[in-house]
C-alpha cells in the first residue's frame, strides 16, 4: 500500500516536497505508520518565505474591513468543520475526540478574538501638544512571521498565532510538528477556501532543517516558537542573533498546591483531569500535588479511587477519557520515569506500565495512568518535564514551603492552589513566580483576549501569545509628530526641539 505524503501548501495550493526526506506519521492506538510527511530542505522553506514576502505589500494595504471579512468566513468554515479537524488530530495524535474537539474551539476563540483586530489596532492621539503640532501613533504589520509549533495541540497552538499575525496585516509561514502535521494543512485550506489571497498564510512541513532555514531566512522578520525548553532556548538566542523579533514559549511543571482547609474531593477530581487529561500531554498539565500538612494522606487515597475509574483507550471511541502517547519513543520515555522514581525511592500507588492495551511488540503507544507519592524534589520524577500520564505527589510541612518548593522550580507555566481560605489565595497569587496562576481551577489557561505564557525557563521574550500581547508582538508602533499647517519658516534652528 502506498501511504500519502502529506504535503506543504503554499499559494493556496497542496505542493509536494521534492526534497526525498519523509517522516512517518502514525495512528498512535494502533501503533501503525498512516502517512508520511514530507521533510522541506532550505529551498522549499525559501519558496513559502518568498510567497509570504511577495504577498505583504498587498495584504498589509488592505483594508481592516477586508482583511477581517475574511477572517469571519474562516470563522464560519471552521464553525461548520470543527469536527474534520478534530478528526485529524485524534488520527494522529491519539488524544481523545472529545479533547480534540476542545483544542479547536479553544484555538477558534483566538480567531473570534482577531475578528475584533480593528479594535485592538487602533493608536492614539494627543491634541496641540506643542503649537500647531500633533502627536499620535499608528500600529503597522512588520511582514513575513514564522511560527513553529510542537506536536501537543496541532490545531490550538498555531491558531494562538496565525489569525492575529494575519489579521494584523502580516503574511504567515507556519512549520508545524512532523508528528501530526495534517491539521495545520486543513486549517490552511480553510482559511484560503474564505478568501485568504496567495502567500498570506503558507504551510511548510518539515523537521529541524525547516526550522533553521526559517531562522536563518534574512525575509522573517518575527518567530513564534511553541516547544520544550532546550529548543525554545535554542530558537530565541538564533533568531534574536539574526535581529529577528521572537517569542519563544517552553516546557512546563505545573504545581497544584493542595492545603489542609480545600475540599479534597474537588481537589483529587481536578488532580486526576489536569493530571491525566491528553495522557498529561499538555503544556499547562499538572504533573505536580504539592500536598501541604495533614491533607496528603486522603489526597492521595482520594486521587488513587477516582483514577482507578479512568477509561484508557483509542481516541476515536467515544467512551475513552484518555488515549495513547504520542509515540512509541515518548511513550517508552515517559514510562523510564516510573523506573527512576522506584530507583529512586519514591512508593508508586498506581503504576501504568503494564497497560493490558501495551505490548512490547506491537500495537498502541499506551501507558496507564501512574502516581508516584512521597516524591522529593531531587529526583528525576521530580525534575524533569515528563510530558506523560504521571503525576509525582510532594509532601511538604506548610504553606510557605509550597510556595517555596514551586518557586525554586526552574519551569513555570502555570501554577494551582486549592483551599478555601482567601487570605491564602491571594498571598499565592502574589508570590508565585509563574505566568498563570489557577484558584481552584488547575488548568488556569486565559480566555483568548487575555495572553497565555509562562516566567523563567519556560518563556523566553517578553511577550505571551495571544490576547493584547499577541497584538504588541505581531505589530510594530509608530509615533508621528506632524505640524499642520505647515508654514513657511525663516533661517534654520540648530537646537533641540522644544515644546512650547
Ligand atoms: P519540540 O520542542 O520537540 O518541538 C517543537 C517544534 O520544534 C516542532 O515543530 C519541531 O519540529 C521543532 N524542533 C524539534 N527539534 C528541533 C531542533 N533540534 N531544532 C530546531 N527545531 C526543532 O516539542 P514537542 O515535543 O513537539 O512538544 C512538546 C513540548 O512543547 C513540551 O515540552 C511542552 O511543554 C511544550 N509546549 C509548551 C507550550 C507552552 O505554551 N509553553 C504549549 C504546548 C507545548
Amino acid at each position: 500500500m502506498t501511504l500519502e505524503i502529506v504535503s506543504h501548501f503554499i499559494d493556496k495550493k497542496s505542493v509536494p516536497s521534492r526534497s526525498n526526506r519523509t517522516s512517518e506519521v502514525f495512528n498512535p492506538a494502533t501503533g501503525e505508520v498512516t502517512k508520511l510527511v514530507g521533510l522541506a530542505d532550505a529551498r522549499e522553506v525559501d519558496e513559502a518565505v518568498s510567497s509570504s514576502a511577495a504577498a505583504f505589500e498587498s495584504w498589509s494595504d488592505t483594508s481592516l474591513a477586508q482583511r477581517t471579512r475574511i477572517l469571519f468566513a474562516f470563522r464560519e468554515i471552521l464553525e461548520e468543520r470543527a469536527q474534520d479537524v478534530a478528526k485529524l488530530i485524534t488520527q494522529e495524535h491519539g488524544k481523545v475526540l472529545s479533547d480534540a474537539l476542545g483544542e479547536v474551539k479553544r484555538g477558534q476563540e483566538v480567531l473570534e478574538f482577531a475578528c475584533g483586530i480593528s479594535q485592538l489596532l487602533k493608536g492614539s492621539l494627543s491634541d496641540q501638544v506643542s503649537k500647531d503640532v500633533d502627536t499620535y501613533s499608528i500600529r503597522q504589520p512588520i511582514g513575513v512571521v514564522a511560527g513553529i509549533t510542537p506536536f501537543n495541540f496541532p490545531a490550538m497552538v498555531p491558531m494562538w498565532m496565525f489569525p492575529i499575525a494575519i489579521a494584523a496585516g502580516n503574511t504567515f509561514v507556519l512549520k508545524p510538528s512532523e508528528k501530526d502535521p495534517s491539521a495545520s494543512f486543513l486549517l490552511a485550506e480553510m482559511f484560503s477556501e474564505a478568501g485568504l489571497p496567495e502567500g498570506v498564510f503558507n504551510v511548510v512541513q518539515g523537521d529541524k532543517v525547516a526550522v533553521d532555514a526559517l531562522l536563518g531566512h534574512p525575509k522573517v522578520k518575527a518567530v513564534s516558537f511553541v516547544g520544550s525548553t532546550p529548543i525554545a532556548r535554542y530558537i530565541y538566542e538564533n533568531a534574536a542573533t539574526k535581529g529577528k523579533r521572537v517569542q519563544a514559549l517552553g516546557g512546563a511543571k505545573n504545581h497544584m498546591v493542595v492545603l489542609p482547609d480545600a475540599d479534597v474531593e474537588n481537589a483529587a477530581s481536578a488532580a486526576v483531569s489536569a493530571a491525566y487529561g491528553s495522557a498529561g500531554e499538555r503544556c499547562m498539565a499538572i504533573s505536580v500535588v504539592v500536598a501541604v500538612g495533614g491533607v496528603a494522606d486522603e489526597l492521595v487515597a482520594a486521587i488513587q479511587t477516582k483514577m482507578a475509574n479512568l477509561n484508557i483507550g483509542p481516541g476515536e471511541l467515544i467512551s475513552s477519557e484518555m488515549g495513547p502517547l504520542v509515540t512509541r519513543a515518548h511513550r517508552d520515555r515517559v514510562a523510564s520515569y516510573i523506573d527512576s522514581a522506584v530507583r529512586q525511592g519514591a512508593k508508586v500507588i498506581a503504576d501504568g506500565r503494564n497497560h493490558p492495551l501495551y505490548s512490547v511488540e506491537s500495537g498502541g503507544f499506551f501507558l496507564g495512568a501512574s502516581l508516584v507519592d512521597e516524591v522529593r524534589p531531587e529526583m528525576d520524577v521530580y525534575r524533569d518535564e515528563i510530558f506523560g500520564p504521571v503525576l509525582a505527589v510532594v509532601r511538604v510541612e506548610d504553606f510557605q514551603q509550597a510556595i517555596d518548593l514551586v518557586n525554586a522550580n526552574p519551569y513555570s507555566n502555570g501554577a494551582a492552589i486549592f483551599t478555601r481560605d482567601g487570605g491564602a489565595a491571594r498571598r499565592f497569587q502574589r508570590s508565585i513566580d509563574a505566568g498563570m496562576v489557577g484558584i481552584n481551577v488547575p488548568i488556569p489557561v486565559p480566555v483568548a483576549y487575555y495572553s497565555f505564557g509562562g516566567a523563567k525557563d519556560s518563556l523566553f521574550g517578553d511577550t505571551h501569545v495571544h490576547g493584547e500581547d499577541g497584538v504588541r508582538f505581531y505589530t510594530k508602533v509608530k509615533a508621528v509628530t506632524s505640524r499642520w499647517p505647515a508654514e513657511h519658516r525663516e533661517g534654520v534652528d540648530f537646537g533641540f526641539p522644544q515644546n512650547r
